[in-house]
């Protein structure tokens, strides 16, 4: 398949109302719906950056931990595609296959090529030996992690397309303000990329998964130099702990979101992401607004 016919072809994602709390109506726009390989926001990540390997006739490398959504939707596009990939995986101690994750055989058993290094060497990234010595033997196209590459973000703002059709055709309205989760602000970008373009006035809100991530200010005024162009500010204190960490609380929520909307999400992202557009919500004045929360997927 090409990967250009399958994105023609491929359907925009529903959005659903959820509640109203506090006046503000919250809408979810389900990209956990889109694939169930490259799923959520990893499939409109992958769009420019596929299309060009395809032209140029390239494997792809890229990086990550051992659950790394981006590894494992790289991996499957890559063979939906025939695009040989390769990942370099933190964490030296994952050599050994019983050690190995289902999220990695999978990756494994979709043809891509494998490196563990250690967390010094991966923090090396691109300079690395492993990288070095296959850049010499095959001509790989470097993504970095998490797939936050500038090709990256016309795919994502594809996003704000569905959006404005969507309520050209009153299925939804045209929101107030919009939330995605954040890993390494990739999403939010793009995001950005495409309220601009729709010159939308909708306020956009990152809401970072792990601690300290004020660094992804300025990360992703590198990856969108058009970004103060949209209203948009980071939502620094939801993280619960960390990447990866989760509280009780945060559990309860996911119970609590899961059983009232039958919508699943995940304590990674789209948990955390929840339970702080919820929180804004209550603790928000009585005015009437539409918010929008954007599912990345992860489930
Ligand atoms: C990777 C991922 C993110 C983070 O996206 P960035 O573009 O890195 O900010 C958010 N949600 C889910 C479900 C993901 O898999």
């Amino acid at each position: 398949m090409h990967v250009s016919d399958f994105y023609t072809a491929l359907a925009p994602t529903p959005t659903q109302y959820l509640t109203t709390l506090n006046g503000k109506r919250l809408w979810i726009k389900r990209d956990d719906l889109n694939d169930t390989q490259i799923q959520g926001n990893k499939l409109r990540k992958l769009k420019g950056i596929l299309l060009q390997a395809e032209g140029e006739k390239r494997g792809l490398m890229s990086f990550g931990g051992a659950y790394s959504n981006h590894i494992f939707a790289l991996a499957a596009a890559g063979n939906r595609f025939h695009i040989p990939t390769c990942g370099i995986i933190r964490g030296q101690e994952l050599i050994s296959p019983e050690r190995q994750n289902a999220m990695l055989k999978a990756a494994q058993l979709n043809g891509m090529i494998l490196h563990f290094v250690s967390r010094a060497q991966y923090r090396q990234k691109a300079e690395g030996d492993i990288v070095k010595q296959q850049l010499a033997t095959a001509d790989w196209r470097v993504i970095p992690e998490g797939g936050s590459h500038p090709l990256a973000l016309s795919g994502v703002a594809n996003i704000v397309d569905e959006i404005v059709a969507d309520n050209q055709i009153g299925n939804a309205p045209i929101p107030d303000r919009l939330f995605c989760a954040c890993g390494t602000g990739g999403t939010l970008a793009g995001i950005l990329r495409g309220v601009a373009h729709h010159r939308l006035s909708t306020r956009c809100i990152g809401v970072p998964v792990l601690k300290g991530a004020d660094f992804l200010y300025q990360d992703i005024r590198d990856l969108n130099p058009a970004a103060d162009a949209t209203d948009w500010d980071l939502h620094l204190h939801a993280h619960s702990g960390g990447y990866g960490k989760t509280t009780p609380e945060l559990h309860e929520f996911i119970a609590f979101f899961e059983h009232t909307f039958n919508v699943p999400i995940e304590p990674i992202y789209t948990g955390k992401l929840c339970q702080a557009v919820f929180e804004q919500a209550k603790n928000s004045d009585s005015q009437v607004e539409d918010w929008l929360i954007y599912h990345s997927g992860g489930v």
